[in-house]
């Protein structure tokens, strides 16, 4: 695909790379000539400096000029920051099949799909799941705990990286189909698969962080909506809501409860305050591979293939908007949001299901920042 050139109102076919930002990593800085790049200089330099970590917290991206895509209409206020470039796994670590695949094509999936048959795992394999999903709880908690006006994002991701390495883990997510960073973060509007990015959180944020590892060859996967600063009333309400909707969810889990029974709870709950269940990503089933049968629907009268039986692990992760329940993706292809620019919470548990109930693998052992009224799970 042809790039545009980055200045304002030109919009002509553009080849040349910025140098400094090749050098820095920053994806899409392209100008049709030296003419407008040398125009252009003085609001372009200002991405490097943010690149840098240079830059103070307070700088808006939308007025430095930074937008790599500059015919893109955004549904809400939320903007793309620059990035910086993928962070390494030492040698030492087991890695999944994707983690140095060209494209990140996890063939082990692939070879899966279209087979709704359910694994069923092995002691040995559940003890496995066991320590691998305690030790993305404890990755998810080392973020958590840093959530803060002023910390970007690229910080969350330094640091769930940087626990995943000490715990002898890959992050799961790092080149998963080219996904280029090791954990997504999705604020305010972001339904899921944010891109951590060198945007300050700003005071009222809502920010989910989700966080799968991968440890001795298996997965554990969850994720967490926390507050930034003063939240306001209602965007709380919205966090706290769709937090109890997998509370709720999970209290269903047994064998020979219907998969797609799980939708019917949440719906149910989350309706009354005027949210909607976001239908374009599902919970899914996991262990040696990342996303695999059962696919696990949020919403209610879903068609969700299986039975839960002693042995199945799945994940469980409403993504509940205060507004309309589309989406679409930005043109990083990754990016979900809402399609009308409100904001949209979410909360996930890896859970294997037991001869009585299920185990909540990925539950919260010690406290990680969240408020009293998610003290269940
Ligand atoms: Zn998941
Ligand atoms: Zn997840």
């Amino acid at each position: 695909m042809a790039h545009k050139c980055e200045t304002l109102d030109c919009g002509k076919e553009a080849t040349l790379q910025c140098p400094t930002c090749l050098k820095l990593g920053i994806p899409g800085s392209y100008f049709c000539s030296q003419v407008c790049f040398k125009g252009f200089w003085k609001e372009h330099k200002v991405i490097h400096a943010l690149a840098e970590g240079a830059a103070k917290p307070k700088v808006d991206n939308t007025e430095a000029g930074y937008n790599p895509w500059p015919h893109y209409r955004f549904t809400g206020k939320l903007r793309p920051y620059p990035q910086t470039s993928k962070r390494n796994v030492p040698e030492n670590i087991e890695r999944p099949d994707y983690a140095d695949h060209p494209s990140g094509r996890a063939a082990s999936e692939e070879a899966m799909r279209g087979n709704t048959s359910i694994k069923v795992l092995d002691d040995d394999e559940i003890e496995a799941m066991r320590v691998a999903s305690r030790l993305g709880r404890e990755c998810l908690d080392e973020a958590g705990k840093a959530v803060e006006v002023g910390v970007t994002t690229d910080e969350l991701d330094r640091l769930v990286h940087e626990a995943a390495i000490e715990r002898d883990c890959y992050p799961s997510p790092l080149n998963y189909y080219n996904f280029p960073k090791s954990c997504c973060t999705s604020v305010n509007e972001v339904i899921c698969h944010g891109i951590p990015d060198l945007r300050p959180l700003q005071d009222g944020d809502i920010c989910n962080i989700d966080v799968t590892v991968y440890h001795h060859g298996f997965h554990g996967d969850l994720n967490e909506t926390f507050f930034v600063g003063n939240v306001s009333e209602k965007h709380k309400k919205l966090v706290r809501v769709t937090y109890e909707s997998l509370c709720k969810a999970i209290e269903l889990v047994r064998p020979g409860v219907k998969y797609r029974e799980i939708g019917n709870v949440i719906q149910k709950h989350v309706a009354p305050h005027g949210f909607s269940v976001v239908k374009s990503y599902c919970g899914h089933g996991i262990h040696r591979l990342f996303h695999t049968a059962p696919n696990v629907p949020h919403y209610a009268k879903n068609s969700a293939v299986g039975v839960m039986k002693a042995g199945h692990c799945f994940t469980i992760e409403p993504m509940i908007s205060e507004g309309v329940s589309k989406n679409e993706q930005w043109p990083d292809n990754w990016t979900a949001v809402t399609g009308d620019g409100l904001y949209s919470a979410q909360f996930e548990q890896t859970l294997l299901v037991t001869d009585n109930g299920c185990e909540i693998l990925t539950r919260r052992r010690e406290h990680n920042g969240q408020p009293w009224f998610m003290d269940k799970i």
